[in-house]
């Protein structure tokens, strides 16, 4: 890492790690992570509290030299919440430029505005379970782009209830490339979440978290 770190050109990060993407269109598929520290969320099954707080202060280029060790094809802006720090803008198109396939993981409180057109942007809707739900912006909806996706977490039968109709109300399934319905993993069955979906027609795609499955949500996974 450089000796000299610049706050106008640096992020505070929680880590830097290879694994098997968990989640989302490219699950399965070998990722390298950039987990940015902070968030002003406080969703009630957050499993990255150890990111709200602490992290290292690190320049973009130094965040790039150590992306760029692990030769991945695929890398993941995510958090805590990436957006609250501004210099996770410049860092996304920069990812962009080195040639990465980027996603944006985001909790849906924060503005899409000013994301790289390259980047695909995973944006959470919050829940009436998540206890964050009156934070989601809906003034990002129209900034949705084609190949984004939209993410629901879902821990009862009133968040699939919520879930279903803000797919319904918002058009979501014509708007991004996937929406995505994922079982709040301590809170609610897979097969549950599965059956529904299946009586209902929804046209979403449900979700196990991989790295929860093969690593039972140890850090750094
Ligand atoms: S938005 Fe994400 S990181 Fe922030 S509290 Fe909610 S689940 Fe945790």
């Amino acid at each position: 890492m450089s000796s000299l770190v610049h706050s106008e050109d640096a992020l505070r990060i929680t880590e830097i790690f290879y694994s098997l993407q968990g989640e989302t269109r490219t699950m399965g598929l070998p990722t390298v992570f950039v987990r940015l520290t902070g968030c002003p969320l406080r969703c009630t099954y957050c499993d990255t509290e150890y990111a709200f707080t602490g992290g290292e202060l690190m320049a973009i280029q130094d965040i790039l030299a150590r992306v760029a060790e692990y030769q991945p094809a695929y890398v993941t802006v995510t958090g805590g919440e990436p957006l609250a720090q501004p210099n996770c803008l410049p860092l996304l198109t920069q990812l962009c430029d080195a040639g990465y396939e980027v996603s944006l993981e985001t909790g849906g409180a924060m503005s899409l505005e000013g994301v790289d057109s390259r980047v695909v942007s995973v944006l959470d809707l919050k829940t009436p379970a998540s206890g964050e739900m009156q934070r989601n912006d809906y003034d990002n909806v129209p900034r949705l782009r084609s190949q984004d996706q939209v993410k629901f977490v879902i821990c009862d039968r009133e968040d699939y209830e919520w879930a279903r109709f803000k797919l319904d109300e918002l058009k979501l399934a014509d708007r991004v490339a996937d929406v995505l319905f994922s079982p709040s993993h301590a809170d609610l069955s897979g097969r549950q979440l599965a059956e529904w979906i299946l009586q209902d027609r929804l046209p979403v795609r449900m979700q196990l978290q991989l790295h929860k499955i093969l690593w039972d949500d140890q850090r750094g996974h």
